[in-house]
């Protein structure tokens, strides 16, 4: 028989604690939040009948649905069947882990990558593999959640910086004991504002104060960059940076993650992340779809030229239109309307006139920068872009 444990007379004080949550919020979220498309083909998916623009991928190669990605994913089940069923460190390990983890490397000119089930457990394992109790974390306030779940999950002490500020940074670092061994935590591009890291001055500042780096590229592989190798090519310093982390859940429109480096420092992180013992291999077809999406990337550059173009244009879209792109300077593009109820109505216009978007509100934005975030792929398409221009003015005068 199915019983709701929460509406079961005897809680605990768990149960107590999530039913006191009061549901009904909770539900407004959950429809908010958790939406489930019956279907999907290119830029379209279809939620409760309704077809809608997906304006809010982050597939910005748009390869997921590229026949030479879909047919690596088909071979690899034939060949490897579905899943891995144990750890890397165990039973899990196969020689396609090998071959994807090499072509990572190379392509970001590491010696060495391990590669992971989910992005989340790479960016955690950037850290925890890396930082110790003792040590100090400095991390960019903005910085995802994987990265904060790292930094206590390692014991480590931590201090924050301002988004992107390097003079922050170094006024935070004269402070401290220069013996203490120090990491640097910034990502590439944050995904929620589309800001590219200052990386230059950021890594002047770590150089000043002997800081070990970890990047999180997570949205600047496939992005930024010569053939999309990301933030730190773009720049030219991918050579000051020992560890690369990121996910196969970008544009290379998979699941999984890595963390790129020295090959000494990823034989540490085999021996030493528990992210890496404890938790089973990535599956053969996810690991082929995304080896397979980082070949198409190289192989076929007008996916990154349609997604900048596509970028441009619709960054001047959105100039024209007067809305706040908290100065995104990338393919993801945030929609600040500065609080709660001003987000879900311009959410609710957009989807009334077939757009997908997503909301993000505080705290996981900063106070006052509640947002609809929104973001471009190499696959939208002329039409996409006249039913997208339509939706946000329509959402605009609605404000
Ligand atoms: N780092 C950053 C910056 C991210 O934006 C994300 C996911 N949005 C992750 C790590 C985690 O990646 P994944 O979704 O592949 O687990």
């Amino acid at each position: 028989m199915i019983r709701n444990l929460l509406s079961s007379k005897q809680r605990n004080p768990i149960q107590e604690r999530c039913a006191k949550d009061s549901f009904t919020k909770l539900r407004e979220k959950y429809a908010l939040y958790y939406h489930l498309a019956e279907s999907q083909s290119g830029t379209r998916i279809t939620i409760d009948g309704k077809e809608l623009i997906m304006l809010a991928s982050n597939e910005y190669l748009g390869l997921s649905e590229h026949p030479k990605v879909i047919e690596a994913g088909q071979d690899a089940l034939a060949k490897w069947g579905a899943g891995t069923m144990g750890a890397r460190s165990a039973n899990g390990g196969r020689a396609f882990h090998r071959e994807l983890e090499e072509e990572l490397a190379e392509f970001l000119g590491r010696q060495a990558c391990h590669v992971f089930s989910a992005g989340y457990l790479a960016c955690m394992a950037s850290i925890t593999s890396f930082a110790q109790r003792g040590d100090i974390v400095l991390v960019d306030k903005n910085m995802h959640s994987s990265v904060w779940d790292g930094i206590r999950l390692s014991m480590a002490s931590v201090e924050r910086f301002s988004h992107n500020s390097a003079e922050h940074l170094e006024s935070i670092l004269q402070q401290l004991d220069p013996a203490t061994p120090k990491i640097l935590s910034i990502e590439g591009v944050y995904s929620m504002e589309g800001h590219i890291c200052d990386l230059p001055t950021l890594l002047a500042v770590a150089r000043q104060h002997n800081c070990f780096v970890v990047l999180d590229d997570a949205h600047g592989i496939g992005v930024l960059g010569n053939e999309g190798r990301g933030t730190a090519d773009h720049f030219g310093v991918a050579d000051q940076i020992p560890v690369i982390a990121g996910s196969l859940s970008k544009s290379l429109a998979s699941t999984g993650g890595f963390v790129a480096g020295d090959r000494e420092l990823i034989e540490y992180l085999r021996t030493h992340c528990k992210q890496a013992i404890f938790s089973a291999a990535i599956s053969p077809a996810p690991a082929a779809c995304a080896l397979a999406a980082l070949r198409v990337s190289r192989e076929e550059p007008q996916w990154n030229e349609r997604l900048w173009q596509n970028t441009r244009r619709y960054h001047a879209l959105l100039e024209e239109l007067g809305l706040d792109t908290w100065d995104s300077q990338t393919p993801a593009v945030p929609i600040v309307l500065g609080n709660r109820e001003r987000v879900y109505r311009f959410w609710q216009r957009l989807w009334e006139k077939g757009v997908f978007s997503v909301i993000s509100t505080a705290p996981g934005v900063p106070p006052g920068k509640d947002l609809v975030r929104t973001a471009i792929s190499a696959r939208h398409t002329e039409e996409d872009f006249e039913i997208v221009e339509a939706a946000l003015r329509h959402a605009a005068r609605g404000l």
